[in-house]
């Protein structure tokens, strides 16, 4: 049985729909197995989105995909793209406490991925998480100088999720079938 980490974040959290998102993750057959709020300091959220190459050159990547379609041409590499988002992000996760939640079920990742939608609300799927509950943009986001606010983090893979889940959880909290 796999494990998925989501995150509800402080937008998620200012609107109030802690419910209805775990709602949406049962909803598609996956079970909660640890849950906690926790007010995250800038070190965890470091430790949550590791400064990985890989990762910060695709978020890098897409950011210049979203911003050559606004017909806008960058300097920045894609590496310092990255690290700037990932400094917003230590901004964003740390202001109001979040819920961390582990899920379990088949494929949890891939299923927890697919409920929650694409990164930018505004252009994911009416049926998704982020989708449904914000309509955020790259846009704006940018114009603001913060990450985007998709209500939700979800682990990419299985082994994402088990180095993510050991930053916000011990093995004792966890409750497995
Ligand atoms: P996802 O959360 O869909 O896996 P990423 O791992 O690429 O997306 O990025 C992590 C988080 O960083 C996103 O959920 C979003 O909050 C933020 N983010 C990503 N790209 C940008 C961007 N270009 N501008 C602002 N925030 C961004
Ligand atoms: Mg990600």
């Amino acid at each position: 049985m796999e494990r998925a980490l989501v995150i509800i974040k402080p937008d998620g959290m200012e609107k109030g729909i802690v419910g209805k998102v775990i709602a949406c993750f049962e909803g598609v057959g996956l079970r909660v197995s640890g849950i906690k709020m926790a007010r995250a300091t800038k070190a965890v959220v470091g430790r949550h989105y590791i400064a990985d190459r890989t990762w910060l050159m695709s978020v890098g990547k897409n950011a210049k995909a979203a911003d050559a379609k606004r017909g806008i041409v960058t300097k920045e590499t894609e590496m310092q793209i990255g690290m700037r988002i990932r400094s917003y992000l230590m901004n964003e996760l740390t202001r109001r406490p979040v819920v961390a939640i582990v899920f379990e079920g088949e494929n949890a990742n891939s299923v927890a991925r697919k409920m929650a939608g694409a990164t930018e609300p505004r252009s994911a799927d009416k049926n998704t998480v982020r989708g449904m509950y914000s309509t955020d943009t790259y846009q704006l986001a940018d114009k603001e100088k913060r990450a985007i606010r998709n209500i939700v983090h979800v682990s990419d893979s299985p082994k994402s999720a088990n180095r993510e889940i050991k930053v916000w959880f011990r093995s004792s909290e966890i409750f497995s079938e």
